[in-house]
């Protein structure tokens, strides 16, 4: 497996062994927490499964290293595991870093419950705008850390002066690539130090796991790792196998996911009951000129707004039959919620107005379901407002 295929083969046969595990075409789950001793002298590389490194580990770290095109990588117990082992690793106390302001609601919260007891501080920062970064830095900045699409108003940062910005200060780049999928965007190629991920969304994609990434140089990843060993949130086993199966379909449900929610995006866009729409696909986008330069596909999510009060949203929600009332995203069936009930309930009313987050703003989660269906199921809602 080299790096002249293209992803969608990579998916299908980076990192498998070489020899069949007893002739065994897929690779079978090994259920086995340690391994017989082969003279390891290193604490982190007795195998063990909390240690990282056992074979269903091992494909896995290939196979997502492969992906994006970078050197190592390391799956972890959740998407929220990858972040804090991530931050955890490259910050002490002392330190200080730089983050876009609106993030992952988990990783807003970790940073500003968990960090000022750590010592560790962060000034959040608009990542579309470059201009005033500069003026937060310090002698002690270390990292700065973006998302690829935001959420919920799914607007695309500017990625690559995030790139050129870290490397002209020698701080670390990370960015939490769930949104977009290796499929869409592949940090690594780009510049970034460290792409991380939620692979309970778009990478496993079958809602029925919860897991996460860390891609990255084989220095940094292990680094990583031996944090990860002693915080304990390893994948065990049986999520490894379920998320590598559910890897190898990525690139077609990526494709159809793009193209259904464009389609929708564009469809709500034109409905006299809809009141803005947010997908970076539709040209009327703030980030549609930068999200076509950087990305392969402006994913999965789409946002927007009924015209009426959250009562009136609520109505259209309770309406829809092919879409569950749901929180999380990335799965095979579309998914609809109310950010400001779910996603973004730990972020104050003051915050999420001056983001522009209304609480009656909709995010859907599109599926692979035929758009035909979803659009009429859609129209139908819309009728009942
Ligand atoms: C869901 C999500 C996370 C957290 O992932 P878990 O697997 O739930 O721990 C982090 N970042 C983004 C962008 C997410 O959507």
């Amino acid at each position: 497996m080299t790096e002249k295929h293209k992803i969608e083969t990579k998916l299908i046969h980076a990192g498998e062994p070489k020899e069949k595990y007893g002739g065994a075409v897929n690779m079978p789950i090994f259920q086995s927490s340690t391994y017989e001793y082969t003279g390891q002298s290193d604490y982190h590389d007795i195998k063990y499964i909390r240690l990282n490194n056992t074979p269903n580990h091992i494909v896995l770290h290939k196979k997502l290293a492969a992906l994006e095109n970078a050197e190592d990588a390391l799956v972890t117990a959740s998407g929220m595991a990858a972040i804090s082992a991530s931050l955890l690793t490259f910050l002490k106390s002392g330190d200080h870093f730089l983050a876009h302001k609106s993030l992952y609601g988990g990783t807003h919260t970790f940073i500003t419950n968990d960090f000022p007891d750590l010592n560790i501080e962060c000034d959040f920062i608009d990542a579309s705008d470059s201009k005033r970064w500069e003026e937060k830095l310090r002698p002690e900045t270390k990292l700065i850390y973006v998302e690829t699409i935001t959420n919920p108003l799914l607007n695309v940062l500017d990625l690559n002066a995030v790139v050129a910005f870290a490397k002209k200060h020698s701080i670390l780049s990370l960015i939490d690539n769930t949104f977009a999928t290796p499929i869409n965007y592949r940090p690594i190629e780009n510049g970034f130090d460290l792409s991380l991920h939620s692979a309970t969304k778009y990478l496993n994609g079958h809602t029925d796991i919860v897991a996460g990434v860390v891609i990255g140089s084989k220095d940094l990843v292990t680094k990583v790792k031996h944090k990860l060993n002693h915080l304990g949130g390893s994948l065990n086993p049986n999520a490894c196998f379920l998320l590598h199966r559910g890897l190898k379909t990525l690139a077609l449900r990526m494709e159809r996911q793009n193209d259904n929610s464009l389609k929708i995006a564009k469809f709500l866009g034109m409905h006299p009951k809809i009141r803005i729409v947010n997908h970076p696909g539709l040209e009327s986008n703030s980030s549609h000129v930068r999200a076509s330069a950087l990305l392969d596909g402006f994913g999965g999510m789409v946002s927007f707004e009924v015209d009426g009060d959250v009562i009136v949203a609520d109505t259209f929600i309770s309406n829809l039959t092919l879409f569950t009332n749901a929180t999380s995203l990335g799965g095979t069936e579309s998914l609809v919620t109310r950010p400001v009930l779910t996603s973004h309930s730990g972020m104050s009313k003051e915050d999420r107005e001056t983001s522009g987050i209304k609480d009656e703003l909709i995010r859907m989660s599109i599926g692979i379901e035929a758009v035909e269906d979803l659009i009429a199921d859609i129209v139908n809602a819309l009728g009942k407002i």
